[in-house]
């Protein structure tokens, strides 16, 4: 990693101070500086990302395409470079890191197919008599400056499925990254600068959390798109005004293994739905139900699958854990593990901690009540349940204040469509574990999970307004 980052206010390089240390994650040691932006800066980039409203909406598609296309080039040549810098700052596995860079790249490939195809529709008006002689047609424009705000676990692809669509659709915008993993946005504000962005089209601003109040409250943005915990994002959506608002929220994922799933495939992909960069990731496997029939067999090769997984430095190629973002939040899960077992839950395996490291985890009989169970673990946890009957676990995994993913291993094609009916979330995986996501997806909750989806061109539809022009065909 370099000594420090440049934030970039619309468009351009600064460097106004050192104020906030990014620490590598696993070792605990600053890793390099970058600026923190103040309220008059912020101020001035929403006042840039206004003025360059014009210049981003007259942008013709294909030349918003060729952005996005000079994206993918130049993050395809620096993608080894990314990850290393993702696997320090957020101390994610090397493995895991590049992993996120390929996303990184689908999401703006993905952004750059869309540019071209934001259409509109030619409507029928002639409904009534008096209609008579009128038809219609409506187009999508852009909705104008919009607010970005980004959580620590996927530092590049989430700011991604902000940035990518935004460019796609015509929007200027201010990103503010969290203050734990900035530097994966400040590179991707490097790429966008090197690009025939009209300028002053973005800023990517960190800044702390007290002054950040601009990005949810300003009036000149009309789009706040925020991802992060429910407790930070509801209390936005209150306080911004008359803006639009897209909330990609927590989880608490269930997960359903019925008798007649293949047991040893199912375990290996909730070793990864649970486990995967320590679990933290909003729809991370934490509510497991597995048919009581196959229960005592799933349960022995899922811990002995979970004895087998590396823990340590995230750099080490074979790595599978690594540290969770910081001490604090490992410590916060610790006491949880241990709330459950007081209250009756039983270790299955884990429960350790050093530091940030925590041991993979995995309890079962655990109180439903439990934090472990009611609230987002976001850490490498899961609770394990016997199931007695399909209809009865769906209402189990509704039972929850979160609902984004759940999944469901049957080969049932009723019980597939029942869970697809009934259970309360924004996508049902059927023959995999919640965790599952591709970049085109739309992809977001109901319940205390957000509102509204990601997945570019659910995001574009975000980022424009509908506008209609009537026609009137026949003259008097
Ligand atoms: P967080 O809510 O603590 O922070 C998210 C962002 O909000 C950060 O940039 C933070 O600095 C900023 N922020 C906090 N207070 C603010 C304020 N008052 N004004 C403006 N900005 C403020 O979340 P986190 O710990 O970074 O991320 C973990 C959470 O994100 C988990 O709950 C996880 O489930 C959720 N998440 C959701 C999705 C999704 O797509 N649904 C994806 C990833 C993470």
């Amino acid at each position: 990693m370099l000594e420090s980052y440049p934030l970039y206010l619309g468009s351009v390089p600064q460097n106004p101070n050192g104020d906030l240390k990014v620490t590598d994650k696993y070792s605990g040691e600053v890793a390099c500086r970058v600026p923190l932006a103040d309220s008059a800066m912020i101020d001035k980039a929403i006042a840039l990302a206004e003025a360059a409203a014009p210049a981003m909406r007259e942008l013709a598609a294909y030349e918003r395409q060729s952005i996005l296309n000079q994206c993918v080039r130049r993050f395809e040549e620096r993608a080894e470079e990314f990850a290393q810098v993702l696997c320090v700052e957020a101390g994610k596995p090397i493995r895991d890191s590049r992993g996120e860079v390929t996303r990184l790249i689908d999401t703006f490939r993905v952004a750059a197919e869309e540019a071209v195809r934001l259409n509109g529709e030619v409507m029928t008006l002639d409904i009534s008599a008096r209609a008579r002689g009128y038809s219609g047609m409506w187009k999508r424009v852009p909705i104008g400056p919009c607010s970005f705000i980004t959580p620590f676990n996927f530092p590049f692809n989430l700011a991604a499925h902000k940035i990518a669509p935004a460019i796609a659709a015509g929007c200027p915008f201010v990103l503010k990254p969290a203050s734990k993993t900035p530097v994966s946005a400040l590179l991707m504000g490097e790429v966008l600068s090197e690009t025939d962005l009209p300028k002053g089209a973005f800023s990517i601003l960190p800044a702390t959390r007290e002054g950040s109040d601009l990005f949810t409250v300003d009036e000149r943005l009309k789009l706040l798109s925020f991802t992060g915990s429910p407790a930070v994002g509801w209390p936005l959506k209150a306080k911004a005004g008359r803006k639009k608002v897209v909330l990609e929220l927590g989880g608490n994922a269930g997960c359903v293994v019925d008798a007649d799933a293949d047991l040893d495939d199912a375990v290996a992909r909730v070793i990864i739905g649970a486990f995967y960069q320590s679990g933290q990731s909003c729809i991370s496997v934490q509510r497991l139900y597995v048919h009581e029939s196959v229960y005592a067999a799933f349960k022995e090769k899922l811990v002995a699958a979970t004895k087998k997984l590396k823990c340590g430095d995230p750099r080490d190629e074979a790595t599978f854990i690594g540290p969770m973002i910081a001490e604090s939040e490992a410590e916060r899960l610790a006491t949880w593990i241990q709330s459950a077992l007081s209250k009756g839950g039983k270790l299955l395996c884990g429960g350790g901690r050093k530091g940030a490291m925590l041991e993979p985890t995995l309890l079962e009989g655990v109180p439903k009540g439990e934090a472990l169970c009611a609230q987002e673990a976001f850490g490498p946890v899961a609770v394990l349940e016997p199931f007695a009957d399909f209809d009865t676990v769906l209402g189990e995994i509704n039972d929850s204040a979160f609902g984004l993913q759940a999944g469901i291993f049957t080969r049932d094609i009723y019980k597939a469509h029942r869970a697809w009916d009934r259970l309360e979330v924004g996508g049902v995986v059927i023959g995999d574990v919640p965790s599952w996501r591709v970049d085109n997806m739309p992809y977001g909750g109901v319940k205390d999970s957000g509102l509204g989806r990601e997945g570019i061109r659910f995001s574009m539809e975000d980022m424009t307004e509908i506008r209609l022009m009537v026609l009137r065909t026949v003259e008097k």
